[in-house]
C-alpha cells in the first residue's frame, strides 16, 4: 500500500496556509461513507484560520499575476505529470472517502488530468482583441485594446460529489488566469483536496497561492464569502447554499455551479438497445450523485414499454458493494440520512399512480438503483433534485409534450434527447430552456473544456476552462491618443 494511503487512514491532516500545514484548534473524524470506518482526523478551522489563510492568499496575488505565462503553463503541466504517476493513489483517496466506486474514481482521475492540461493551454491564450476607435468621429487619432488582467483572490467552494475534478475545475483556471485561491472543499471529501495541493507544492506552485481550509461550511465558507478582500466566489454545490452565497457576496463576482433534475426525451425511432448502457450510466453512475445525473426520461409512446423493460432488467443487473472493488457498480450514498431521505420520496410515489419498476428498497444499506414509472410532475422524485440512484420514467405523445415537461422545472442545467428526425433535434436544441442540449445522448456528457452551467436555479457564469478563466479575469481596457 502506497504511503499516502497509510497517511490517509492514519493521520491528522492540517490546514493548508502559505505553503504551511497550519494546525487547528479542534479536529473531527472523517468516516468512510460504506463502512463507516474512521480513515483520517480532519483540522477544522475557525474564522481566525480562514482570515490568516485569505492573508495569505491576498500577499501572494502580486507574484502569481506577475508570473509569466508559461511558467505558470509549466507548474500546472507539472501537476499533470504528477497525477498521472499517482492516478492510483488518487483515485483511491476519492473512493475511500466519497465511496464512489473505484471504477468511476479512476474515470474522475482521468479526467482531473485532462482538467489540468487544459488549465495548463488556457495559461498561453488569454487575449483580448484591439477595439476600432476611429469608427466613432470622437475616436479618431486614439488606438486602444483590451487586456484581461487576474482577478485577485478566488475563494473556491466544492461539493462532495467530484472531490478532485471539480476542485480542478476551480483551481486550474485560477492559477492559469494568475490568481490565488482559497479551497474550502466539502467536509466530507477534504482529503483529494489536500491531495492535491502538495501535488502543486511539488509541482514549484509558490506558497500562499493555493491555501486549503477545511471545516464547516457555514464558518469557512461564510468567512471567505464575507471578506472584502476576496474579488470572486466559485461555488459548486446546492441551489440553498448558492443562494445564500449570492445574497451574501455584495459585489464580488460569483460563479453558481448548482444542481438540477435532468432530463432526457426519447424520440419514437431510436433503437432502443443502443442506449441501454448510455441511460444506465446516466441515471446510475456515481450513486446518481452527479449534479447531471439522469433523473427524468420521457419517452415516446411507441418506444415506452420497450425501454421500460430493456433499462428495468439492465439496472437489476448492477453490482451493489464495496467502492474498492472494481465490480462495483453502486456503493453507499454520501451520508446515511440520504438513503432514508430517498426511501421516503419512494414511499411518497406509492401513494399516487406511480410503480416502483426496479430497486425501491436497501441492500445492506445500499440504496438499489431505482426505476419509477408514471411518476407525476408534482412528486419529490419528478421535480426535486434526487442526488440518488433513482429514475422516473414517463410516457409522452410527442417531442413537443416532452419538450414543455423538461422546462417545467426549477432547474436547467443539460438535457438530452435521443433521435433521428433532424427537425425534432433541432426544434429541441432551441426549446429547451437549459445551460446545454446534447443530441443523441444522455443529459450527464460532459467533457471538460465545454462550457457548462446552468439557468435558472441551476445557476450562473460558466466553467470548463476557456469559460472560468473568462469569468476569472478582468478586462481593462487601454486608450492611447496619437495626436
Ligand atoms: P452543499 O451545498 O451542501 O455543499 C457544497 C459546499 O458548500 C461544501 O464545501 C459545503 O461545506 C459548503 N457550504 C455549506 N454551507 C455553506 C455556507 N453557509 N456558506 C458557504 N459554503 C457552505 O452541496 P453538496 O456537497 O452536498 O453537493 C451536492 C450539490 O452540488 C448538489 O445539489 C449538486 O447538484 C451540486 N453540484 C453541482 C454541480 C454543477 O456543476 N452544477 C456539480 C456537482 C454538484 P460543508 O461540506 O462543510 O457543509
Amino acid at each position: 500500500m502506497s504511503k499516502l494511503v497509510n497517511e490517509v487512514k492514519s493521520t491528522k491532516q492540517f490546514l493548508l496556509i502559505n505553503g504551511e500545514k497550519v494546525e487547528a484548534a479542534k479536529y473531527a473524524p472523517l468516516y468512510s461513507p460504506y463502512s463507516g470506518e474512521e480513515i483520517a482526523q480532519i483540522a477544522m478551522a475557525d474564522k481566525e484560520l480562514t482570515v490568516r489563510a485569505i492573508d495569505a492568499a491576498y500577499e501572494a496575488r502580486g507574484a502569481i499575476a506577475k508570473m509569466p505565462a508559461y511558467q505558470r503553463a509549466e507548474i500546472l503541466e507539472k501537476v499533470v505529470v504528477l497525477l498521472k504517476e499517482k492516478a492510483d493513489e488518487a483515485a483511491e483517496i476519492i473512493s475511500r472517502e466519497s465511496a464512489k466506486p473505484i471504477v468511476f474514481a479512476k474515470a474522475e482521475v482521468a479526467r482531473t488530468i485532462e482538467t489540468y492540461k487544459f488549465a495548463a493551454e488556457e495559461a498561453k491564450r488569454i487575449y483580448g482583441e484591439t477595439i476600432p476607435f476611429d469608427a466613432a468621429a470622437g475616436g479618431v487619432g486614439r488606438f486602444g485594446y483590451t487586456v484581461r488582467e487576474p482577478i485577485g483572490v478566488i475563494g473556491a467552494i466544492t461539493p462532495f460529489n467530484f472531490p478532485m475534478n471539480l476542485v480542478a475545475h476551480k483551481v486550474g483556471p485560477a492559477i492559469a488566469a494568475g490568481n490565488t485561491i482559497v479551497l474550502k472543499p466539502a467536509s466530507q471529501t477534504p482529503l483529494s483536496a489536500l491531495f492535491i495541493a502538495e501535488v502543486f507544492e511539488e509541482a514549484g506552485l509558490p506558497a500562499g497561492v493555493l491555501n486549503v481550509v477545511t471545516g464547516p461550511g457555514g464558518t469557512v465558507g461564510e468567512a471567505i464569502v464575507e471578506d472584502d478582500r476576496v474579488s470572486m466566489v466559485t461555488f459548486t454545490g446546492s441551489p440553498s447554499v448558492g443562494i445564500g452565497i449570492r445574497s451574501k457576496a455584495g459585489l464580488k463576482k460569483t460563479t453558481l455551479e448548482l444542481g438540477s433534475n435532468s432530463a432526457l426525451i426519447i424520440d419514437k425511432d431510436i433503437d432502443i438497445d443502443q442506449i441501454i448502457d448510455r441511460c444506465v450510466m446516466g441515471a446510475f453512475s456515481n450513486q446518481g450523485q452527479v449534479c447531471i445525473s439522469l433523473q427524468r426520461v420521457y419517452a415516446h409512446e411507441e418506444v415506452y414499454a420497450e425501454f421500460v423493460t430493456k433499462f428495468t432488467e439492465a439496472a437489476k443487473k448492477l453490482k451493489i458493494g464495496d467502492p474498492l472493488d472494481p465490480e462495483t457498480y453502486i456503493s453507499a450514498l454520501i451520508a446515511k440520512g440520504e438513503a432514508e431521505r430517498v426511501l421516503d420520496w419512494i414511499e411518497e410515489t406509492k401513494e399516487s399512480n406511480a410503480k416502483v419498476a426496479a430497486g425501491g428498497k436497501l441492500q445492506e444499506g445500499i440504496l438499489e438503483p431505482t426505476i419509477i414509472t408514471d411518476a407525476d410532475h408534482a412528486l419529490k422524485v419528478s421535480c426535486q433534485e434526487a442526488f440518488a440512484p433513482i429514475v422516473v420514467v414517463n410516457k409522452v405523445s410527442s417531442v413537443e409534450e416532452a419538450i414543455g415537461l423538461v422546462n417545467d422545472s426549477r432547474f436547467g442545467l443539460q438535457a438530452g434527447i435521443y433521435t433521428n428526425n433532424v427537425k425534432n433535434a433541432l426544434y429541441a436544441s432551441q426549446e429547451l430552456h437549459v445551460g446545454g442540449v446534447i443530441i443523441n445522448d444522455v443529459p450527464t456528457y460532459r467533457v471538460d473544456q465545454m462550457p457548462y452551467g446552468g439557468v435558472k436555479e441551476s445557476g450562473t457564469g460558466r466553467e470548463g476552462i476557456k469559460y472560468a478563466v473568462e469569468e476569472m479575469t478582468e478586462m481593462k481596457l487601454v486608450v492611447w491618443n496619437q495626436s
